[in-house]
C-alpha cells in the first residue's frame, strides 16, 4: 500500500502541493503522469526508510546499514531528480538496542552529510524531522534540540518542522517556528494532541500561519508548507480521491489556496503597478528579466477559456497598457512577449489566469536564455525583494499616469 500524506496547499503556493511519503511502489514516469492528471506538484518524499514503518530500526543511525542507506538515497534521488520534488526527507530511525545513542548519532550523522550532497546534486534539499516520543519511544531525534544540533553539525541540512511533533514534546509552537525559520526548510501541520486539521487542538494556528505569511516574501516556495488534513492523509493518489476532497466546495476551496487569489485579497504582498474594479498588475518576484508584470483578473479562473470573455478583454487591454508604459518607460525595451502558459502541462505554475508582460532588450538573446534556465532554481536562488521590483515597478507607474 501507498501510504499517500496529501496536504492541502494553504501558503505560497502555485498549485496543490501533495506529500507522498513513499512513492516508490509506482516508478517515477507513472507517478508523474498521475500527478499531472490531478495537476498537483510532489513536493515532500521520504528516503526509503528500510524495515522503520515495519517496526524496525529503519536504515539512517543503523551501524552496518551505511550501504543500504547509500542504496536508498540512491532511489530518492531519482524520484527527486525525475519528478523536481524540492525537499527530501530523512528519517532517522531507532536508536538500536544495547547501542548508545551517541553511536547512532555518529551514524546518522555521517548519512545526513552524505544524503544532502546527493540529494543536492538531484535538485533537493535535504530535511530531518523530529518524531515525538510518545509516537515513536526510542526514534533517534526527537526533539527540537536534536534537529538543531544536526542541522548546526550538517551544512545545508533543514529542519522539517511538524508543528504537532513539537507540540507533543512541548515546545511552545509560535515561537519556536518563529526562532528557527531560517533553518527550516518544510513545515507540517496538523494540531496537538489529536494530530488532526489544525483548529482541531491547541496549537494556535493563527499565529502560526501569520508567522509564515510575514516571512513570505523572503522565502516564498522554499516553504512548501501544506494543511495535514485528517482526512486527506488517508487518500491514494491512483484512485484520485485527494483532488475530489479538494475540489469539494469548487472554486471556493482552489480559491483559498491560491496564492494570486491572495496576492488580490492583500494576503501575500506584491509589487503592484496597476489595479482596476477587474484586473491588477505587479511585478514577478521571479522575474525572467528587468520589468516583468503578471496581469491577473481579480476572479480566480485556472484557464483562459473559464474566463468570461469581458475580463478577458479587460485582462489583454490591461496587459497592452502595461507593455505601452514599459515601452515609454526609461528601460526602452526593443519588444516585448505576451504569454499565458494555460494548464501544468504548458508549464502554468500558478492555476489562476496571468498574462506576462516580458520586455526584450537590446542584446540580451544570451542572458534571456540564461534567465529561462535559471527557473528551476528560483527555489535555492529566492525571490527578488520589493525594494528591487520597486524602483522598475515605480517607473511603470508613473507612464501609466503619463498615459492616461
Ligand atoms: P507560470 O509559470 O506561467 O504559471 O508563471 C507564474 C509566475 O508567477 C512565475 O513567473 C512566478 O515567478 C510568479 N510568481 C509566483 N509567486 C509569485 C508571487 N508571490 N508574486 C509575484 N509573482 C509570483
Ligand atoms: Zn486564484
Amino acid at each position: 500500500m501507498l501510504k499517500f500524506s496529501a496536504n492541502l496547499s494553504m501558503l505560497f503556493t502555485e498549485r496543490p502541493l501533495v506529500e507522498i511519503q513513499f512513492p516508490y511502489e509506482l516508478g517515477p514516469a507513472d507517478l508523474q503522469r498521475l500527478l499531472a492528471e490531478n495537476e498537483q506538484q510532489l513536493v515532500l518524499i521520504n528516503v526509503p526508510a528500510g524495515d522503520l514503518m515495519q517496526g524496525g530500526n529503519g536504515n539512517a543511525c543503523v551501524p552496518g546499514e551505511e550501504k543500504n542507506f547509500r542504496q536508498a538515497v540512491a532511489q530518492a534521488a531519482e524520484y527527486a531528480a525525475a519528478l523536481q520534488v524540492p525537499t527530501v526527507n530523512v528519517l532517522a530511525g531507532r536508536r538500536v538496542p544495547g547501542l548508545s545513542v551517541e553511536a547512532c548519532e555518529a551514524v546518522l550523522g555521517d548519512n545526513l552529510q552524505y544524503a544532502v550532497a546527493r540529494l543536492r546534486d538531484a535538485g533537493a534539499t535535504t530535511v530531518l524531522e523530529a518524531i515525538n516520543v510518545f509516537d515513536m519511544p526510542r526514534f533517534l531525534v526527537h526533539s527540537l534540540e536534536d534537529m538543531q544540533r544536526f542541522v548546526h553539525a550538517v551544512p545545508r541540512l533543514k529542519m522539517q518542522f511538524d508543528c504537532y511533533h513539537m507540540s507533543r514534546m512541548g515546545e511552545d509552537v509560535v515561537p519556536v517556528l518563529r526562532d528557527n525559520l531560517a533553518q527550516i526548510g518544510h513545515v507540517q501541520f496538523a494540531d496537538s494532541p489529536g494530530r488532526h486539521e489544525p483548529g482541531s487542538g491547541r496549537i494556535d494556528f493563527r499565529a502560526v500561519f501569520a508567522t509564515l505569511r510575514d516571512s513570505a516574501y523572503a522565502s516564498t516556495r522554499r516553504f512548501q508548507a501544506g494543511i495535514e488534513n485528517g482526512s486527506a492523509v488517508r487518500n491514494n493518489p491512483v484512485t484520485g480521491r485527494q483532488r475530489q476532497d479538494n475540489n469539494k466546495t469548487g472554486a471556493s476551496a482552489n480559491m483559498s489556496h491560491c496564492v494570486f487569489c491572495k496576492i488580490v485579497a492583500g494576503e501575500l504582498p506584491s509589487t503592484r503597478v496597476y489595479e482596476d474594479a477587474d484586473v491588477i498588475a505587479f511585478m514577478d518576484i521571479f522575474p525572467l528579466r528587468r520589468a516583468h508584470v503578471l496581469v491577473i483578473p481579480r476572479e480566480h479562473q485556472q484557464h483562459l477559456h473559464r474566463l468570461p470573455a469581458p475580463l478577458r478583454e479587460r485582462l489583454i487591454q490591461a496587459g497592452a497598457r502595461v507593455a505601452e508604459a514599459i515601452y515609454a518607460s526609461a528601460l526602452k525595451p526593443a519588444a516585448v512577449h505576451y504569454m499565458i502558459n494555460d494548464g501544468p502541462q504548458a508549464h502554468q505554475t500558478v492555476p489562476h489566469v496571468h498574462l506576462h508582460v516580458l520586455p526584450r532588450f537590446r542584446g540580451d538573446g544570451g542572458s534571456f536564455l540564461l534567465s529561462l534556465l535559471r527557473k528551476p532554481f528560483d527555489l535555492v536562488l529566492g525571490p527578488t525583494s520589493h525594494e528591487a521590483l520597486e524602483a522598475d515597478a515605480a517607473e511603470i507607474r508613473r507612464q501609466l499616469e503619463r498615459l492616461k
